[in-house]
């Protein structure tokens, strides 16, 4: 994510305005609240005289007494209304921040998730917007209401004695610029404190990704340094930005105590000479004495800015990833559409620009209907093409058509809504098995599920399971075997009726029975659809109507299997050994 860096950002604050508009009347009545819940409390020594006064003149005391408990008891009631609005207003900011980096996260391209840390993303959702709750009370409120309150003593002030004035904004100013340098060490130590918290997600994600490897490799210690060294890291940076900040709260109190001395001795000299009397200068000591407050608060609002600042650049950085457009609803194609074509004309490809390119040109005609293969040694680019064609990424040139149509010319949630795709390893979503079979089509009826559930063999499955079709298969679908997870991700792609089906060595994990059914499913499946397989076993490829033959990031030759193997060298030594290999 450093290139974002590099970049001129747009100021944090407006963002932090963005996710505060929709807020902002609830915001400015909590500070309404709170300040008038101070002014209130002000009037409480003047009820007290009057309490005093009363039994001094032996009159009753009902009255004074009612006006008390009453402004006690408004003033408790008003001050925790003001608090609980600005909490909860605070809240809702950081819920709005949440959704719109949720929602955008959902959005990213596939490239920009693989070149960042899921960990540190997640960290930016869940931690960074925490950090939004506190610049929202401290320091916009803060800020407004501090503010505020200085701008009306400083009035005051100016109006008693401009030339003292004059001798405490010096000062202040002094004291501005000392502040100048601390705050931005405050930012940069709350940025890289952040940043350690991310890159403890990050190294938390993965170790606990591969815990089962970690315990048998006996990698503990290890995994343990990586995450006890980024705890520390953000440890560290939180000192120091509580240093910086611990600083900057005292220069200010220093600078206030300095201005009241320098206030008192130019004062005296201008009481001396006749310039201002006695009460003047007592009234201006005392105006000083009131700034302390509003500026400890104005000085702890920047201060805690800092703080929240870095975490709206680490938002403002997510948002910034490439994404594509929001996804729209789009409609799976009718039953019996007509199946797609696809074409690659000279794709030229690599997953990012440092990294070599992956397809040198890439050429190949899939006419609509029928099964094609993709065979070649693992990393000759053939789930690349998979990729591609789902426009997770975009080649740098060439062209991609289906149906004669280029890619781009594809709404892309219709050029998605046409196809299903079982990738190498399909994962298994949380919830139940229906949930996961029903998730590229909710719609589908119980006639197409059962019949689904048949052709991919997972009847037996759903039989044996002790809650059927709603059994949990739980997070990372642990609780099904290679095999089974394999055939939930061919049945959940036909249940989408695509009208092109992909699928990447999605038999690869199933025992001969069940992969011999599921040949002769898909072969059923590619007579009304075109269906593209990446396979290794003999058996698969040989029945497709042609099979394209890759190495390296070219297509090294397209025939059939007959043809191949006498034309071919590299596809008859495969044919010969590798889907031998791995051929029942
Ligand atoms: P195959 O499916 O034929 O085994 P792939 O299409 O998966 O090959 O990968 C082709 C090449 O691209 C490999 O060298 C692989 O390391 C690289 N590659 C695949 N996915 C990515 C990715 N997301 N980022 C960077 N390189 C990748
Ligand atoms: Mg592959």
């Amino acid at each position: 994510m450093s290139t974002a860096e590099t970049q001129t950002p747009a100021p944090a604050w407006r963002l932090l305005l963005g996710y505060v508009r929709p807020h902002r009347w609830a915001l400015l009545a909590g500070a309404v609240l709170s300040l008038v819940t101070g002014a209130t409390g002000l009037l409480l020594p003047l009820v007290a005289r009057e309490l005093i006064d009363d039994l001094a003149h032996d009159r009753a005391v009902t009255g004074a007494l009612a006006a008390m408990s009453g402004l006690v008891i408004a003033n408790a009631a008003m001050g925790a209304l003001g608090a609980y609005v600005l909490q909860r207003t605070a809240e809702s900011v950081v819920l709005g921040a949440r959704r719109a980096l949720s929602s955008y996260l959902l959005r990213l391209r596939v490239r920009a998730v693989d070149r960042s840390e899921p960990g540190d993303l997640m960290a930016r959702i869940t931690s960074d917007t925490t950090l939004l709750r506190e610049v929202t009370t401290d320091s916009l409120v803060g800020l407004g209401t501090g503010g505020l309150t200085l701008v009306a003593t400083v009035v005051m002030m100016g109006l008693v004695d401009p030339v003292l004035l004059g001798v405490t904004l010096a000062v202040i100013l002094a004291a501005g610029t000392v502040l100048g340098l601390i705050v931005p060490r405050i930012n940069r130590a709350s940025r890289r404190a952040q940043d350690a918290v991310g890159v403890m997600g990050a190294a938390l994600e993965r170790t606990l990704g591969a815990l089962r490897t970690v315990k048998a490799s006996g990698a503990e210690h290890r995994e343990e340094r990586a995450l006890h060294e980024a705890a520390e890291e953000s440890w560290r940076q939180s000192v120091r930005a509580a240093k910086w900040s611990a600083a900057a709260g005292n220069t200010a109190g220093l600078a206030m105590q300095i201005a009241f001395i320098t206030v008192l001795a130019v004062g005296g000299a201008r009481v001396a000479t006749g310039a201002v009397d006695v009460g003047t200068l007592v009234a201006f000591l005392l105006y000083v004495f009131y700034l302390m407050a509003p500026i400890q608060q104005v000085v702890g609002a920047i201060t805690q800015y800092q703080t929240g600042s870095a975490a709206l650049a680490r938002i403002q950085e997510a948002l910034r990833l490439p994404a594509e457009p929001p996804a729209r609803p789009a409609p799976l194609p009718p039953a019996g559409a007509e199946p797609a074509s696809v074409a690659f004309r000279d794709v030229r490809f690599r997953y990012a620009d440092d990294l070599p390119y992956v397809h040198h040109g890439v050429t190949f005609t899939v006419p609509a209907r029928g099964m094609t293969a993709f065979v070649g040694p693992s990393g000759a680019g053939k789930t690349t093409v998979f990729s591609l064609i789902e426009r997770f990424y975009d080649p740098e040139s060439g062209e991609i058509t289906l149906d004669g149509r280029g890619l781009g010319d594809w709404e892309l949630s219709r050029l998605r809504a046409a196809i299903g795709y079982v990738e190498q390893d399909a994962p298994v979503l949380s919830g139940s098995l229906r949930d996961n079979l029903l998730l590229g089509n909710p719609g589908a009826d119980d006639a197409a599920l059962a019949h689904v559930l048949k052709t991919t063999r997972l009847d037996g499955l759903v039989a044996r399971l002790p809650q059927g079709l709603d059994t949990l298969v739980g997070h990372r679908g642990t609780k099904l075997s290679g095999g089974e997870r394999q055939r939930v991700a061919i049945a959940r792609a036909l249940l989408r009726r695509p009208r092109l089906l992909l699928l990447d060595e999605a038999t690869s994990q199933l025992d001969a029975v069940n992969e011999a059914a599921l040949r002769d499913t898909v072969a059923d499946v590619a007579r009304t659809t075109t269906v593209l397989v990446v396979a290794h076993r003999l058996s698969t490829v040989t029945m497709a109507d042609r099979i394209v033959v890759m190495d390296a990031g070219r297509v090294r030759a397209v025939g059939t299997h007959r043809e191949l193997v006498a034309a071919d060298p590299l596809y008859a030594e495969l044919a010969a050994t590798q889907f031998l290999a791995a051929a029942d």
